[in-house]
This record gives C-alpha cells, structure tokens and sequence, in this order.
C-alpha cells in the first residue's frame, strides 16, 4: 500500500533535523510513492545548495572504508554529512547494511551525519528514478555533503558518477588493475583518483599505470586534471591521504563553481533524469500497443518508421 504524504509539520520536521522524520520521508521517496511528486515539488526551492560526492570503484576496493573517513575529515570541519549506500542488488533497506558496518559506527550517535542505504525493493529502474529525489530530500534538508557510494557488485559503477558533483574513482593493489578500470569505462568519470591501501605493497606500480593510462588520451572535462593521490582509508580521518583527498576535492569544488561546470553538470543530470523520467511514462502507456506494433513490422504489413510515430503519438495523447 502506497504511503500517505507527510503533513506539513512532518515535512518541516524532517526538514528541520528531525532524523525519524527524514527517514520516513526518505521511505516514501524509496517506495515510489504516488504523493512524492508533491513532496519533491515542496522542497524543491530548498534545493540546490549540497555538494555531492560519488565514491567508486571495484568491490573491496575501501570505498566505505573511505566514506568513513572522509565523514570524519568532514565533520572535523563542522560540516553536516549525508550518506547515501545504493545498492542496486539487494531488496534490503533503511540502513540495514551500513548499520552493520563497523567503520561506520562511530558516526551512528553524530546527530549532524545522516547514514542510509537505498536499495531496488524489487522493482526495476526504481532506484535510479529514486535516487535524485532522496538526495533532493537531503540536500533540502541542509547536508551539504553527500557522499553516495555503491555496495555490493560493481554495475552501478559509472551510473553513480551521473549523479554526483565530484567522482572519486578508487583503485587499490590487488583488486584489479588500471587497466580493467579504464575497459570498464570508470577512468573516465574520475574527477580525483584514489589509490588506496597504499599501506600495501605494489602501491606506486597501480599509480604508474594509472598515469600510463591517463597518458594515452584520458583528458578531464573542461580544463580540470584529475589528480592522482594516495591513501590508506583503514587509518581514519587522519591519514596524510584522506587530508590530501579533502584538499583535492574542495579544489575540485572551487573549480565546478568558478569555470560554470558546475551549472553545466547540473543541467546535463537534469536532462538525464527527466529524458528516463519521460521513457518510463511513454514505456509503461505503450507496452501493449508496442507488442502489436513489433508483430504489424515483423511480419512486414507495417514500416518501422511508421510504428515508431505512432507510439510517438501514443506518448502524446494519452494520460
Ligand atoms: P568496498 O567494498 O569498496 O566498500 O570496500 P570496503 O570499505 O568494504 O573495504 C574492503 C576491505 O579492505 C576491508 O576489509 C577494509 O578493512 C580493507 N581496507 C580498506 N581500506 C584499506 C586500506 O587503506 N588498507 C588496507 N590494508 N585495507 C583496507
């Protein structure tokens, strides 16, 4: 059953730091609920304001790890912290697994950092049609940081990067090389490249590699060359390389906002999101009539040209 929308005062509450009333918020988002269209209309001024960071990388890599320390670093700066976990995967929900996960734990009583996993519940494209509207409720409810990560296996690898303002890509030794990382298309999406557990040996060859690989054509968007550092994340916020990677993020953070990139970047999300937001309406009005369609042309009585308009059509006028 689809939940009711929240009252306004629930909607204020939520807003205003009330963490149980934001995680009701954040279900009814999850659970594509027929009232979050309201909501998201509601709070769309408040909007507008978080920055966003994407952590990725290979399974393994350390990127909770990481996440872990960079709320740290963040909220050492006395700065309010979001955490979104995406696990495309598994049905489970509502920061059942981050509240397991131990590195985190430190952070569960710090009122200014908000932990949650999102996960599919089951229905396909719900996660990525949710996860713009949850980071909206966040970030209107004043984070303004958020750090969404993938758990789980890697395909959402390079879908995170499309909804953050600044991409860490994670490499690590021994799980995986540069090169597997470039064929995945993940080098691409690096605004910063982490090497970390650089407490291990091998370290300076993935770096080596990584700069190989850059070397042969990788450009960064706009002007903006992605630094490589490295990091051990298993040392906490006050590891030499979580610093170095605050420093290089905020620098990457000036440059978004300086050069317009970070206009431009909004703009091409948006249009992401309301392109799938529009292909999943005109898919769910059409299914039927598409199956009839497909056989008109297969068996060759109907040109495709001509289908295509007609579910075109179809877009148009139904409700
Ligand atoms: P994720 O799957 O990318 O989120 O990776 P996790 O954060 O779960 O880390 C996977 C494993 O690597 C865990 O056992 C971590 O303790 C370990 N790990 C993470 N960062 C480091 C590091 O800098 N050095 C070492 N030696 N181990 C690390």
């Amino acid at each position: 059953m689809a939940s009711p929308a929240p009252a306004q005062s629930e909607l204020d509450r939520a807003l205003s730091g009330d963490t149980r009333a934001l995680a009701r918020l954040l279900s009814l988002v999850e659970d594509d609920s027929p009232r979050m269209r309201e909501v998201i209309k509601d709070l769309l001024p408040r909007t507008g304001r978080a920055w966003i960071i994407g952590m990725t990388g290979s399974p393994g890599v350390g990127k909770s790890t990481m996440t872990g320390a960079l709320v740290g670093a963040f909220r050492a700066a006395g700065r309010r912290v979001a955490v979104l976990a995406i696990d495309p995967t598994s049905p489970f929900t509502g920061g059942a697994l981050l509240g397991d996960r131990i590195r985190m734990q430190e952070h569960a009583t710090d009122e200014a950092v908000f932990i949650r996993s999102m996960a599919s519940r089951g229905h396909l494209g719900g996660l990525a049609a949710a996860t713009p509207q949850a980071i909206r409720v966040l970030d209107a409810a004043g984070f303004e940081l958020i750090v969404i990560e993938t758990v789980g296996v890697g395909q959402a690898e390079v879908a995170i990067a499309s909804l953050a303002d600044s991409v860490v890509v994670l490499l690590a030794p021994g799980m995986g090389d540069a090169i597997q990382a470039a064929k995945a298309g993940i080098l691409e999406v690096a605004d910063v490249f982490a090497v970390n557990k650089a407490d291990k040996p091998d370290t300076q060859q993935v770096v080596r590699d990584l700069r190989n690989m850059l070397a042969l054509g990788h450009a960064g968007p706009g002007g903006w060359k992605p630094p490589i550092i490295t990091t051990v994340a298993t040392n906490g916020p006050r590891d030499e390389g979580i610093a170095d990677l605050v420093t290089r993020l905020e620098a990457h953070w000036d440059w978004l906002n300086s050069s317009g990139e970070l206009r431009r970047r909004r703009q091409a999300r948006a249009r992401e999101e309301i392109a799938a937001l529009a292909f999943a309406a005109l898919r769910g009005r059409v299914a039927k009539s598409a199956d009839e369609l497909a056989a008109r042309v297969a068996d060759g009585t109907l040109d495709p040209f001509q289908a295509a308009e007609e579910i075109l059509a179809l877009g148009c006028t139904r409700g």
